[in-house]
């Protein structure tokens, strides 16, 4: 079956679509934890980062430059924040890998969540 990832780079479901390439996808997230927060999704439906294979390693490259591209173009280069959340223990809720890109707040505490 179709990740909820897999149908809105199918356009099945709609998203805001702030970038895409051959390889992945960047969309704002639905319920954001921050003023920017968009995910960077690979278009090859990996469940999750623990399940990357070797021949994922570039892909992966791609996604940290995309996530510097999209910053640059949405203004936030100089402070943002990205996070995995890998697994069910991890707080990850939607087994396709992707990067959650936030900015636009205080990221100076010494706290790790969204
Ligand atoms: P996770 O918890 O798996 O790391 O992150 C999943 C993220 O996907 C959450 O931040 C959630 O708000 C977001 N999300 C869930 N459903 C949708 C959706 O239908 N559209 C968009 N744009 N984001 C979604």
């Amino acid at each position: 079956m179709a990740t909820l990832f897999e149908k809105i780079i199918a356009r099945d479901i709609p998203a805001d679509v702030v970038f895409e390439d051959d390889h992945c996808i960047v969309i704002k997230d639905i319920n954001p934890a921050a003023p920017v927060h968009v995910l960077i999704i690979p278009k090859k439906p990996i469940p999750k980062l623990a399940d990357a294979e070797t021949e994922d390693q570039a892909l992966l490259g791609h996604l940290m430059l995309t996530a510097g591209e999209v910053a640059r173009q949405l203004g936030v280069e100089e402070g943002f924040r990205l996070i995995v959340n890998n697994g069910e223990g991890g707080g990850q809720t939607v087994f396709h890998l992707h990067l959650h890109l936030l900015a636009g707040r205080d990221f100076t505490e010494a706290q790790l969540a969204p």
